[in-house]
């Protein structure tokens, strides 16, 4: 067993008993980890808890590589993670990208996820509220692209020909990408315009168009991107309470 510091962003935790907390942390040099925090709530109880989701700072644990549950020493919070959690819609769309780096479950630690992931859940924390859909769906794309999985738009995926800025495509989801207007003719992926298209491709540059036109289609792509590469066909939950809370329900 050895004693590990390292950047963590605390990403869910939950009550283990009446005085222990279960934690799950992105961290910078081990990854994704649970820690079994001991007398935590009994501490926080006492006003010295900072472990609030989303908070960021240095996680040191007593970690032995053969075990999923490490054991917690010590979370020095750097970044409170309080003001993402006092209101929804924030809260919401940073559990998105949350979820999506707990399904992930890759064995590697990843700096870039790391850091993708904390700059992510800064820019919700500060973008104004208006802006939210956008800033989740921008972010949401560049980490499933940091995981390792960008959607291919320049070209079919199908027969490989450039892309006609015009062309009505579909969306191949086992292919990671999209069709041309040939090869996705009986194809039953979702249908992308040429402004979808140009929106996608905003998106995944971490940008979020001016007018971001249907953001609820544009929220499900991305569900169904992740549901399909990430998650192993697990819907995920927080898609539907973000898609709730922003008021994009059907
Ligand atoms: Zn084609």
């Amino acid at each position: 067993m050895s004693v590990v510091s390292t950047p963590a962003v605390l990403l869910r935790s939950f009550n283990y008993s009446e005085t222990s907390r279960v934690l799950r942390l992105y961290t910078k040099d081990l990854g994704l980890v649970s820690v079994m925090a001991k007398g935590v709530r009994r501490s926080s109880a006492r006003g010295h808890g900072a472990l609030d989701t989303f908070s960021r700072g240095e996680l040191t644990a007593y970690v032995r590589p053969t075990r999923d549950l490490q054991t917690f020493k010590e979370f020095a919070v750097e970044e409170a993670g309080g003001s993402l959690g006092r209101d929804v819609l924030r809260f919401a769309g940073a559990s998105v990208l949350a979820e999506i780096v707990l399904l992930h479950a890759a064995p590697d630690p990843s700096p870039q996820v790391f850091e993708r992931l904390t700059n992510a859940l800064r820019r919700i924390d500060t973008e104004p509220l208006a802006g939210i859909v956008g800033a989740v769906l921008a972010e949401g794309w560049m980490l499933v692209a940091t995981l390792g999985y960008e959607p291919h738009i320049d070209r079919c995926v199908h027969c490989g020909k450039t892309l006609d800025a015009t062309e009505v495509l579909r969306f191949d989801f086992s292919a990671g990408g999209v069709r041309c207007s040939g090869c996705g003719s009986d194809h039953s992926g979702p249908r992308v315009g040429p402004g979808a298209r140009q929106q996608l491709a905003t998106l995944l540059r971490g940008t979020v168009p001016e007018v971001l036109g249907k953001p609820r289609a544009h929220l499900r792509l991305l569900h169904d991107f992740v549901t399909y590469h990430i998650s192993g066909s697990k819907p995920l939950k927080t898609f539907k309470i973000f898609g709730s809370v922003a008021g994009l329900d059907e």
